[in-house]
Formats: C-alpha cells, structure tokens, sequence
C-alpha cells in the first residue's frame, strides 16, 4: 500500500526525523489559512504540493512556491483538480518553504536477493532515482543494513561520507538509521527521501545556519503485514484506491489487474501463477491474476466473477479449481449463480478436479458449461475462445 507523503513524514517524524511542520488543505482557503499560518511563524515562502500516490509532481507542475497567503491560495486553486498522471489531485500539502542548497538522495528497499534492507543513497537528489540508476549506477551508494541490529553507526557515517557529508555527519547518520527503523517499525518495503536537503535556516539566536531536512518522503507498506499495524490503515487513501482493488479486498479476493484478454479464476497463488503460465504457453495473455484463496464459497465465486468481467478487455474466462479444502460443487454453484448475473457474454471454460469434482462436473454439464479435463486442455480451450491467434511456431 503506498502512502502520501504527509502520513509518510509522519512516520519520519515518529522516528525523530527532521521534517519542516506541514499541513493538508483540501481547499484553496484552507491552504490560504494553512500558508498563513506559516507566515506567522516567520516563513517567507511556502511550498505547495500535490497530494497523490505518484512522483515526479514538480516536473508535472505539481509542487510550487508562494510568497504570501493569497498567492497560496491561488496556486493551491490551480494545483487541486489538476491531473497528474491520470490522478486528479484531491489535497495538497502546505508547509514552510526550504532554502535548499543541496539535494541528496536516501532511501531503503527490501532487498530479497540479499534478505536484507538495502539503504541507497546518492549525491544526485531530487531528480527520479531511477533515472541515475540506469544512467550513472556508479553514482548511487549502496548498504546492506545488518538483519538483526539494523544499521550500524559505522555503516551509518559510510554512507554519510559517501556522500559527501561529512560537515553533517551526525545529522546524516541520525537520519540514515531512522529511515531504516522507520522501514522496520512499520513493515515498510520501501522508504524514499528525496530530497534529503541542506538547507538554511535561522537559529534560534537568528544567526544563519545549514541544517538536513527530509523535503519529501515516499513509503510502500506492505500490505501482508498492515495487520500487525492496525493504526496505519487509516493511511489508505480511498480517494485514489482503484474500485476493482477496493472491491477484491472487501471479498478477501487476490486481485491484480494485467493487460491480457483471459479472466483466470484459481484457488492457490501457486495454481494461479501455473494458469497464468500455461495460458501464455498456449498463445494468450491473462488479464489478471486472480485468487478466490482456499475454501470459497459460491458468493465468493461470484465476487470473483464480478471483478474479472469489470475489465472490458475480457474474451474469455479460464476457470482452474483444485479442489481440497475448497470444494468444487460450490464454486460451480457460485460459478452457475455468477454466470445468471453476467451483464455480458463471455465464453468460459471450466476445470475443477479434487474435492466434489463429480458433483461439480455434474451441475456445470446441466448449466452447459464448457468444461476441460488438463489443465492445458483448459488453457488451450480458452485461447481460441477469445480468439487470440496462436503464434507462428
Ligand atoms: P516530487 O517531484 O514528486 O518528487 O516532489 P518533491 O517534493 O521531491 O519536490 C520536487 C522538487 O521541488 C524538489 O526536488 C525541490 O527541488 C523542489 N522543492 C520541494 N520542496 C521545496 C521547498 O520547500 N523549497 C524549495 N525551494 N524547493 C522545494
Ligand atoms: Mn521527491
């Protein structure tokens, strides 16, 4: 689950990272009133950013600066309701502007390969990340975070040296750990600053200073762990929740959309995947992967069902159940109620083995159902359903 980037500094924050004071303002006044707010504790300029789940918003005209409360909420009037990349922007965040001087990069990704967290950094922030990583790899630093202890100091002051920031070593190597235990603390499978900032700012005695703060921040949650972390699904954004995964998670459904023409229905991640293969084996393309999970019922079969024929680009559906806790007379039972629902005609090939098959092959024969016996038999019979060409041996 990705966050935006105001409930992701709140995380930095919760692990003592430095994060300038933000607001989010759902309305050109409230960020008039936010960006005053601002200007009150001596900020001379705010900054005013897009609230949605995708980077690159400053490139996009998304991110922008204001010298006084009306023109905050002029910016703001242009930035809500603008699109970014196919996002309709809903909030923004308003916050005192930086005077950055540098921008550094610092982030952390589950490293599965390694079976460690992998901390990353690089002295060319603020542009995508991606982009140095396949122009100039050399150019990011990379740590494998110890499995048991988290980072260490040492490894810590490596990559702030690496980077060049030495003059804010123990600046740098506070915020390098706690971006790590901002990872582990909250079951995160990524967490970006970027930009990690030098700035200037004034000192409590208003002599001038340089300081590192965390300008913006992306987390990725993983969504297999959120039930350890009760508090952090008030962080799901339904604004930008996408109806079809809304509607699988209320289902208890594994569902991802792809691009393909063959709706697969299977129980077991595994099988699932195994179908997926096997339909591109056969010459076509799965438009999902999609798990019903073990002992479904006939209303789930027809939750399933649902989900799979909202994608228009279905010609197709391949049925693959093995039978063991699930039972197969009640997902043709969901399958047949399913089918009485179906606001289209969509060809569906049917194969259930295990528990009930018999009593399964019975009810769908009476529905006349086309079924298949192999697993390939049922791809292959899909396939020329939806019509999709065999490739030229
Ligand atoms: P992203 O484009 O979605 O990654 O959004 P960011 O929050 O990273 O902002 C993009 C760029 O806008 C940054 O790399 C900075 O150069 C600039 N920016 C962001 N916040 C501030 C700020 O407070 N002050 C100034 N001067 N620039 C900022
Ligand atoms: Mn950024």
């Amino acid at each position: 689950m990705k966050i935006q980037e105001a409930d992701a500094k709140s995380l930095l924050v919760a692990q003592g990272l430095p994060v300038p004071p933000w607001a989010v303002a759902r309305s050109p006044v409230e960020a008039r009133a936010a960006a005053e707010r601002s200007f009150n504790a001596g900020a001379d300029k705010v900054v005013i950013k897009a609230q949605v789940l995708v980077g690159g918003r400053g490139k996009a005209g998304g991110v922008k600066l204001a010298g006084s409360p009306a023109e905050a909420e002029e910016i703001a009037g242009r930035i809500l309701g603008m699109d970014i990349k196919g996002i309709t922007v809903r909030k923004v965040l308003v916050a005192p502007a930086a005077d950055i001087l540098r921008e550094f990069y610092l982030g952390a990704v589950l490293d599965r390969g390694a079976r460690r967290i992998l901390l990353m950094g690089s002295a060319e922030g603020g542009v995508e990340i991606e982009q140095v990583a396949a122009e100039r790899p050399d150019a990011i630093v990379r740590i494998h975070a110890h499995p048991l202890l988290g980072l260490l100091d040492w490894q810590a002051r490596q990559m702030a040296f690496a980077l060049g920031l030495s003059a804010h070593r123990q600046a740098a190597v506070a915020i390098a750990k706690g971006l790590v235990r901002t990872m582990v603390a909250n079951d995160a499978d990524l967490v970006e600053i970027n930009p990690l900032a030098i700035v200037r700012s004034r000192a409590a005695d208003g002599a001038e200073q340089l300081e590192l703060q965390c300008l913006d921040a992306k987390i990725t949650l993983d969504d297999s762990a959120l039930a350890r972390h009760p508090g952090l699904e008030a962080f799901r954004d339904l604004d930008e929740e996408d109806p079809t995964d809304a509607a699988a998670r209320a289902e208890g459904i594994s569902f991802i959309k792809l691009d393909g023409t063959i709706g697969c229905m299977v129980n077991g991640a595994g099988l699932a995947m195994t179908t997926m293969d096997l339909v591109k084996r056969a010459g076509g393309e799965p438009a999902n992967f999609l798990d019903i999970g073990g002992g479904a019922r006939a209303e789930r079969v027809a939750a399933a069902m649902r989900l799979i024929l909202s994608d228009p680009k279905v010609r197709a559906i391949l049925v693959n159940i093995f039978g063991g806790i699930t039972r197969g007379d009640e997902v043709a039972r969901g399958l047949i109620e399913a089918r009485g629902l179906q606001t289209r005609e969509v060809p569906m090939v049917v194969r259930i083995v295990g528990t009930n098959a018999e009593e399964a092959a019975r009810l769908l024969t009476e529905a006349r159902f086309e079924t298949a016996g192999s697993l390939d038999e049922a791809a292959a019979k899909a396939v020329a359903a939806a019509g999709v060409a065999r490739p030229a041996a």
